[in-house]
């Protein structure tokens, strides 16, 4: 297997730290909104190489952060007269729903930055040991930048240009630093803002530590793959890199992995240009499965632009898919047992061949587009040579086979059951009659059914309204 390496600029070969395993961590969202389709990229992108991984017989050992403490959580909290665990705790639930819908496995293990404020104070207190950071008047942790000889080998920038190019910009409140490029590890606590304590002040962390300290704790020292979108290359992960490698003494990460931005009109998709779609939005108007078809249908290190008539080619294009696979469930129903015949022999060695053709290109530093090329070439194939005729031995295969492909897409090939308006009503009527007999356990039960089946019930002054989740 081939992986494009950031570090290298290469495609290299998939060696792992330890034999038959991935170490795999995926920098997360900053949880003070719905995520925005941008957000979605990578979350789909990894999910299908780690879902790659263990189609391969890998055991992955997947860790996705959320950041639940942040300037921008506690503006937010602040807006809303809450506290900003409010804030992070509602968000985290609303992503995790996203990522159900898109079929994103839930990580092995998902830290919040709140609850590893220990292994933060740690790696900090090593690295000031170890001379890489230092303690300024106010309190504030800076990590050394020119101690660290390696910095600028991911972003591949150079320590002097950087110099010059930082020399401009003076920020106040750091004229304490000993170099514009040192960066923050840990910084004083302002008025109403979360804190813990620390040896250096009363305060909260910088944004790097996080991942460096659940890397490391989840992962260990050495990790096999460390990915993200392309916008965290710089700062981000060069600066994950100098605190994991100067603390641990240790090559943090084997390989790197940047998704390309999902764009809008060709520009990247963010919520300060204001340019954006939640998740959510799109989920009014499609089966998230589509946009998860959609993302796949790039390379994920080609940017993708966002347009209403890829989405449309996205949802066809899964029909296909999705109607050829209800083909063959339907005939495997209705085929017997027979060996298959040579005819059908050929056809699976055919078949075969456009296995092979996915695993190449999904070898091939995952490329999920010519990868989903090859299923449809396998579903028109099976179109045109399974029906009544064909053996089970036959038709099951390559149902199986398919099935196997897709999984590894994340697509699920059955059909999302339309739940009609007649099915709701006739059921939100039952509850109301076991309301009125006071059977509040069945109303309840009813509305829970309800929920699962993606219908949200509302009691108004009105009477009960309800609506599409
Ligand atoms: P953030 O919450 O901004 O830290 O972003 C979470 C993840 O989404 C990071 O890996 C970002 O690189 C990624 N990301 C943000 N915007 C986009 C975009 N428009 N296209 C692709 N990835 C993005
Ligand atoms: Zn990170």
């Amino acid at each position: 297997m081939k992986i494009y390496n950031t570090l290298s600029r290469m495609k290299e070969e998939f060696v792992p730290v330890e034999p038959g395993k991935v170490r795999m961590y995926v920098c997360g969202p900053t949880v003070y909104n719905f995520i925005h389709i941008g957000n979605a990229r990578p979350m789909i992108v990894f999910d299908t190489v780690r879902r790659y991984f263990e189609y391969k017989g890998y055991e992955v050992n997947y860790v996705s952060n959320f950041t639940d403490v942040d300037d921008k959580i506690i503006k937010k909290a602040i807006e809303e007269g809450v506290d900003a665990d409010t804030v992070a705790k509602r968000y985290i639930e609303e992503c995790k729903k996203d990522m159900a819908g898109m079929n994103v496995k839930p990580a092995t293990k998902h830290p919040l930055a709140t609850e590893e404020i220990c292994g933060m104070l740690d790696m900090i207190s090593t690295l000031i040991e170890k001379g890489y950071a230092y303690v300024a008047k106010d309190g504030t942790v800076y990590f050394r930048v020119s101690r660290f000889k390696d910095y600028g080998k991911l972003s591949h920038k150079n320590l002097d240009d950087l110099q010059s190019g930082f020399r401009e910009i003076k920020v106040t409140g750091e004229e304490d630093k000993e170099n514009a490029n040192d960066f923050v590890l840990w910084k004083p606590k302002k008025e109403g803002e979360p804190y813990w304590e620390s040896p250096w002040c009363e305060g909260r962390p910088g944004w790097h530590i996080e991942c460096s300290v659940m890397a490391k704790r989840y992962l260990g020292d050495e990790i096999d793959i460390h990915a993200g979108g392309e916008d965290l290359i710089f700062p981000h992960h060069e600066n994950e890199i100098a605190q994991s490698e100067a603390a641990n003494g240790k090559t943090f990460a084997k390989y790197w992995m940047h998704n390309a931005f999902l764009n809008i009109d060709n520009k990247k998709m963010s919520k300060s240009l204001g340019n954006f779609f939640t998740v959510r939005e799109i989920s009014e108007k499609y089966d998230l499965q589509v946009l998860r078809f959609f993302m796949l249908s790039a390379h994920y290190r080609s940017p993708l632009n966002f347009s209403a008539e890829l989405m449309e080619a996205s949802k066809n294009g899964l029909d296909r898919i999705i109607t050829g696979m209800e083909k063959l469930r339907e005939l495997a129903e209705k085929t017997s047992g027979d060996k298959m015949m040579p005819e059908e022999l050929e056809n699976k060695k055919t078949a075969e061949g456009l296995i092979e053709k996915y695993e190449a290109a999904m070898d091939d530093d995952f490329n999920t587009a010519d990868a989903i090329s090859a299923i449809f070439e396998l579903v028109k194939l099976s179109n045109s040579t399974a029906s009544e005729e064909s053996s089970k031995d036959y038709v099951t295969w390559m149902r199986d086979e398919i099935q196997k492909l897709c999984d590894v897409m994340g697509i699920i090939t059955e059909r999302k059951k339309e739940v009609l308006d007649s099915e709701i009503e006739d059921m939100i009527a039952k509850r109301q009659a076991a309301r009125k007999e006071k059977n509040f356990a069945l109303a309840d039960e009813i509305r829970a059914k309800l929920l699962d089946m993606g219908i949200i019930l509302e009691d108004t002054r009105e009477g009960v309204k309800w609506r599409r989740a």
